[in-house]
């Protein structure tokens, strides 16, 4: 299929793009470049500069690639940020979306695939989080996400619109080539800081929280590895044949790890000590959040090849010691 990656210059989205053509499909890009990286992108591919909400762009290039699917990972992500500066998130997660959306519609295309988040069920009642489980967001990024996946129920309703929303839990690694991996600025993901804790680009890692009910007293977080996630968003399009087919999906691997684990497992990979500093609470952090994934299992086929912390720190070792500045400026 032709399919157009909104936000392919991306962490997730590049690494989507070179498994869609892994599986034989033809990518195409469109990034502003805010946050993606132009090195991100596969060779070969189309990158289109353009922002998301510029629907009169965004049509033309649904037509002029003959485009029938659409791929979207194109958000802010920082849930600090969406608190201080939510019309940020409101303006770009959401009305940016339903931009995409409406331009989508006008130029006749009808398959969706989007990212969604954990964020979405705020603090869960019980574990693993199911799909089911009621969804209530305790911070304006994971409410953004929750009011995109209500408009695309509507939107199958109204429209035939065929889409599947897969809630992320913590996406992690990178390629196994090591070409391609995380580069955020300002990086505030805890496996990226502490490989710059571990090689001394930092001096030190501070712990949030060590007061949480958990075994060792640090959040624990369901760690999947970024090239897993992209093998369910291809492994999804036979379910999109279905006119009108609304889906959600969590994808994790089901097995909570703490913050002192990672930290022991980069410890592991990179033969190094890291400076810990034991650090207050961050807000909004719930103490544990891991997924039961079996829907996607059961419905997709959807298997994690990196099931464990282990083999997904080392791949991000992989890419971080190749690119110790990411992909530079
Ligand atoms: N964390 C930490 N120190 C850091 C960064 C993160 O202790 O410098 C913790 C954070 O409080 C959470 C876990 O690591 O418990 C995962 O956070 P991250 O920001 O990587 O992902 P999130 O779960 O927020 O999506």
């Amino acid at each position: 299929m032709n399919v157009l990656v909104v936000g392919g210059a991306g962490y997730i989205g590049s690494h989507c793009v070179r498994q869609l053509i892994a599986a034989g499909h033809r990518p195409v890009v469109l990034d502003n470049l805010v946050y993606g990286h132009r090195a991100a992108v596969a060779p070969g591919v189309a990158l289109h500069q353009v922002n998301l909400a510029d629907e009169p762009a965004v049509g033309k290039l649904l037509r002029d690639e003959a485009i029938e699917l659409v791929m979207h990972f194109a958000a802010y992500c920082y849930v600090g940020e969406s608190v201080t500066d939510p019309l940020k998130y409101y303006f770009n997660n959401e009305v940016g979306t339903l931009q995409l959306l409406r331009a989508m519609l006008a130029a006749g295309v009808k398959k969706f695939v989007f990212s969604s988040t954990c964020a979405t069920y705020g603090t869960p009642a019980t574990l693993p989080i199911v799909e089911t489980m009621p969804q209530a967001p305790i911070n304006p990024y994971g409410q953004t996400k929750l009011d995109v996946e209500n408009a695309l129920k509507a939107l199958a309703v109204a429209h035939g619109l065929s889409f599947a929303a897969f809630r992320y839990f913590n996406a992690a690694g990178a390629a196994e080539d090591g070409s391609i991996g995380e580069d955020h600025t300002p990086e505030t993901h805890l496996i990226p800081l502490a490989f710059d804790a571990a090689t001394g680009r930092r001096a030190q890692l501070e712990i949030f929280g060590t007061d949480y009910p958990t075994p060792d007293g640090t959040c624990q977080r369901d760690y999947v590895h970024v090239d897993d996630l992209s093998r369910a968003h291809i492994a999804v399009f036979g379910q999109l044949a279905k006119p009108g087919a609304a889906l959600f999906y969590n994808l994790g691997t089901g097995r909570p790890t703490s913050n002192r684990e990672v930290i022991r497992a980069v410890e592991k990979a990179t033969g190094r000590k890291i400076k810990i500093v034991e650090a207050p609470r961050r807000p909004g952090d719930p103490a544990a959040l891991y997924a039961d994934s079996s829907k996607a299992q059961r419905e997709l086929g959807w298997k994690p090849k990196f099931p464990d912390i282990d083999s997904i720190v080392a791949t991000a070792w992989k890419w971080h010691a190749a690119h110790p500045g990411g992909y530079g400026k």
